[in-house]
């Protein structure tokens, strides 16, 4: 719905009227506006960080926008590590041309499936009986459809599980929820130390999905300046930074905006430059630092 608040031609001494309807439409409006330019286009004005065709909205930017450590700027998914545990394929059915009978799945929990009494290989009698597949084919030659309801699960799908244990027969409506999904189950729900660790050996460190490593939220990698956001910059070795700040054109305004923090950056650089520590990024992490580096720099932050 829109609201025609006012008609304006352009003229000296509007000011005031124009601002005073400026500020009603604000009011009435959310703090979006838009300006109906006689044979122009419209043009979308507001007044928080949003867009109005999208309904994308940007929180104010501030300096914690940019810290990983901090919530406010950290990606959600991975709340700034940059990268995630996950369990590797690869790791837990490290023998391919194994069948699942043969004891294909090597992670923990699962190596009983090659007892044809154990509950693990009910269920998955359960599945190849529902899916019309069988246990004993090698597990890298089971056709994509059958590997991911395998690796993935059923999604919802319930199968019946016979069981015979320690309280005799019984038949089960079981969901299952994939190799993958089990396995994270149990890695989350475990409390000893030692069997989380165990598991950890079937995962491999993987860069976020969300953010790929950068460990900032998206809002955060959207603000860009020379056209490179703060994880880029951050990539720079000293050097390739120096040169990408001696580079920089600004204009006017941004000169003016951004004088004192440029002044500092180009004097921190300098410095860096100066005590011969040029070849490092500023994304390296202070642990991988020499004793002798961290002294160096550390005299640069003073
Ligand atoms: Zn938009
Ligand atoms: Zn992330």
């Amino acid at each position: 719905m829109e609201i025609v608040v006012d008609r304006l031609s352009i003229r000296e001494g509007i000011e005031k009227r124009m601002t005073d309807s400026i500020e009603t439409v604000l009011k009435l409006a959310d703090g979006l506006l838009v300006v109906d330019v006689v044979g122009g286009e419209k043009i979308s004005f507001s007044q928080s960080f949003s867009c109005p065709d999208c309904g994308i909205n940007v929180d104010e930017i501030e300096p914690r926008s940019f810290s990983f450590n901090n919530p406010f700027g950290a990606c959600p998914e991975c709340h700034g590590i940059g990268y995630r545990m996950e369990f590797d394929e690869d790791l837990i059915i490290p023998d391919k041309t194994l069948s699942i009978a043969q004891g294909a799945i090597a992670a923990p929990g699962w190596q009983s499936v090659v007892n044809p009494d154990s509950y693990s290989r009910a269920i998955l009698d359960a599945m190849a009986e529902f899916y019309g597949f069988d246990l004993d084919t090698p597990y890298g030659e089971y056709p994509e459809d059958v590997h991911d309801l395998i690796w993935y699960g059923t999604g919802g799908q319930r199968v019946e599980v016979h069981y015979t244990g320690r309280h005799g027969h019984g038949v089960y409506n079981i969901a299952f929820e994939g190799l993958l999904g089990n396995l994270q189950k149990r890695y989350r729900e475990t409390g000893s130390e030692t069997t989380k660790q165990e598991y950890e050996s079937f995962m491999q460190i993987t860069p976020c999905h969300v953010c790929g490593g950068k460990r900032l939220k998206k809002e955060s990698l959207a603000v860009t300046v020379g056209d490179k956001n703060i994880a880029e910059i951050s990539e720079y070795s000293i050097i390739d930074l120096k040169k990408f700040m001696d580079e920089l054109t600004l204009t006017d305004r941004q000169k003016q905006i951004g004088r004192l923090v440029l002044k500092e950056i180009r004097s921190r650089l300098g410095f860096l430059v100066d005590v011969g520590l040029d070849y490092l990024s500023l994304a390296r992490a202070t642990a991988t630092l020499s004793g002798g580096e961290a002294q160096r720099i550390r005299l640069a932050t003073q």
